[in-house]
Formats: C-alpha cells, structure tokens, sequence
C-alpha cells in the first residue's frame, strides 16, 4: 500500500484489509451471540457504511432484515434552523430490534439525530454497531454496542469513507498525512 493523493491532500496506509475484515468478523460474532433468537433489522447508514455492512453480513448467520437509511439535512424554519429527516425507511420498526450500522462515530452528532428519529418509531431496542470510532472526539452519551476498531482523533479515507466524495472505493483504511 502506497502513499495516495486526493484533490489536494495525501494519505498514508493505516489499516490494512486483512485488519479491517479481522475486526468485520469479530463484530459479527457477537452480534450472531446477542441475536440467538432473535431477528433483528439492520439498518445500515448510507453513504459511509455500504462495505461495512457488505461484509459484515457474509459472516451474520442469524435471521435478519436489512435496509438502507439516510441523514439528510436541510434548513428549516429560522427557529427550528436545520431540519434532519431520514430517507429511504420504508418499513415500519415497531417492535422490532433494530442495529444501526455506522461506517464511523466521531463526534456523535449524527447518530444523535438517528437515533431520535428511530425512537419515536417505537422499536423494540436500538443497538450501534460501527466499523470505527473515535472515542477522543464522542460528546454524547449513547453507549456504542459493537466498535470494530477505536482510532484517535484524525481524518480517515477508504472502505466506504471519503474526502469530498471521493476515496469510497478503497479496500483499505488511509490517514491523513501530517
Ligand atoms: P459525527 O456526526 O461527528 O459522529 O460524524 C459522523 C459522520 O461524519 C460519518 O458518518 C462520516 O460520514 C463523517 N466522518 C467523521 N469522521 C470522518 C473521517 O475521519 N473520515 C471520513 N468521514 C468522516
């Protein structure tokens, strides 16, 4: 793996696909634990996490439902300012087990919103599930159920997360050149 560039900035090697997929494995082992039983839905966060959950499915052996949802952000009103609505649930949750897939948490922010929105849905249980997370960054308080891996506080590209929408395609994880 070599050094690459991205519109204007460099990115070195950081975690390697063998890693990456030892860590996808390791989360589907616990899930197929907690899950014995159950079946729950799967709802992964696009854009970040769609090889994230392509792999992590392979090694999921229980029954499940998977679907496909979307932040999107808009400006509402001058007093309620920005608006999130989330695009592309279709069935409904209630009473159902939901596990959220993320491609990466950082400072929170978004998986509060998901998380809000889910809620009023009514589901059985919320559980979160993400590929990396940046603990130094996490200002809420939702406990992450299933981590793959824990990174310090740096921009990283590859497996499903880019730079300026570019990067997605990469089968392994890059960091940000200092
Ligand atoms: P949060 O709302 O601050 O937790 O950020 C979550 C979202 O920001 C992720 O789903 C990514 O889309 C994006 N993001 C956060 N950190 C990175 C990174 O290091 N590289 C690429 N995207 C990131």
């Amino acid at each position: 793996m070599d050094t690459i560039t991205i519109k204007d900035l460099s990115f070195k090697p950081y975690i390697s696909e063998t890693d990456l997929q030892e860590s996808v494995k390791q989360v589907a082992q616990k899930i197929n634990q907690d899950y014995q039983g159950k079946s729950p839905l799967f709802l992964g966060v696009l854009n970040g996490s769609f090889m994230f959950i392509g792999d992590l499915m392979k090694s999921i052996n229980i029954d499940c439902l998977i679907s496909f949802v979307k932040l999107a952000s808009y400006e509402g009103t001058e007093s309620s300012g920005k608006v999130s609505e989330l695009i592309g649930l279709n069935e409904n949750i209630e009473d159902k087990d939901i596990i959220l897939i993320e491609d990466i948490i950082d400072t929170g922010n978004t998986l509060e919103k998901l998380h809000q929105i889910l809620e009023e849905k009514k589901p059985k249980s919320i559980k979160i599930a993400t590929l990396l997370y940046k603990p130094e960054a996490y200002k809420k308080s939702y406990k992450i159920d299933y981590v793959g891996k824990e990174i310090p506080n740096a921009f990283v590209l590859g497996y499903g997360l880019d730079y300026d929408g570019y990067g997605r395609n990469l089968s392994s994880i890059y960091v940000l050149k200092d």
